[in-house]
């Protein structure tokens, strides 16, 4: 299945990093020193899970619009969109906007809760699912039974996946790393799914020195998560978005762009930087 991920995927759509040709060493003041693996890579990205759809300065999904252009490239088809986050009262509303924004690209949308189910996955070459609960949005997928249909048509290279906060939050291992609030109960339990095979912590935010909150912060409750579990967990600001290609499982190879970066979280470690705007593997 994975070797023939890219037949269908337009060539213009298949992008090529830089050549590099060291290892780079980042030092953290913890005198701990961490390397990244730059990637001598023709990493195709069809996966795009950006932190946030609102980001402070910018209209709706604008910040990340360049990575956008790239995801959707050459497509002919609507943008399947995926508004399962949101209350159901909302489904048309929230369709609404995301297609204001594609109209700029002069992309159609269609909300997948008003195609029928066996056109779901023929007619449409990106899927996008939006922000807001995480835990309502697992819970309609898996109610739907979309969960094996989603990851299968993007494991296929059928269909590219772009996700947003809750949306990106779905695309990873699980969704213990969401900020969300558990308002429904997803009966299979919350597995994602696993396009990324590490997980993500959408609209991170960094520990404030001077703030007298004594709620957890988010590094807090990421050391937590990883008190009981061993996955690497990327901090993405609102700003930034990850891109990969289908077989990250295989290659771990991630590219992190757009603004304010990312922070890596890896068990028993102290919480560092991302690079930026290069292609590289955790190591
Ligand atoms: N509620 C967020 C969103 O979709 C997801 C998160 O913060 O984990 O916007």
């Amino acid at each position: 299945m994975l070797n023939s991920k890219y037949n269908k995927l337009s060539p213009c759509c298949l992008f090529h990093y830089h050549v590099y040709k060291h290892v780079a060493v980042f030092a953290h003041p913890s005198t701990q020193f961490y390397t990244f693996t730059p990637q001598n890579t023709t990493m195709q990205n069809s996966i795009l899970l950006i932190s946030s759809s609102a980001v402070h300065g910018y209209g709706y999904l604008e910040c990340n619009k360049d990575a956008i252009l790239r995801l959707t490239a050459g497509i002919t088809t609507p943008v399947l969109f995926v508004p399962y986050a949101a209350a159901r009262s909302e489904w048309d509303s929230y369709t609404d906007k995301v297609r204001t924004f594609f109209s700029t690209l002069g992309i159609a949308v269609k909300g997948i809760h008003t195609v029928e189910r066996d056109r779901m996955f023929t007619d449409h070459q990106v899927i996008f699912i939006g922000g807001g609960n995480t835990f309502r949005l697992l819970h309609e997928l898996q109610q739907q039974g979309l969960m094996d249909p989603i990851r299968e048509a993007v494991l296929s290279g059928n269909m590219r996946y772009m996700g947003s906060s809750a949306g990106t939050n779905m695309a990873t291992r699980s969704i213990c790393t969401t900020n969300d609030m558990p308002i429904l109960y997803p009966q299979d339990g919350f597995d994602g799914l696993n396009l990324f095979s590490y997980q993500i912590n959408p609209h991170y935010l960094d520990p404030d020195p001077a703030t007298s909150h004594k709620g957890e912060t988010r590094d807090q409750r990421l050391a937590e998560f990883h008190q009981e579990n061993d996955t690497p967990v990327i901090g993405l600001r609102e700003g930034a978005y990850i891109s990969i290609s289908t077989d990250f499982a295989t290659t771990h190879e991630l590219y992190i762009g757009g603004i304010n970066g990312a922070r890596i979280f890896l068990k028993g470690k102290t919480p560092y930087e991302a690079p930026v705007g290069e292609a590289f593997v955790l190591t």
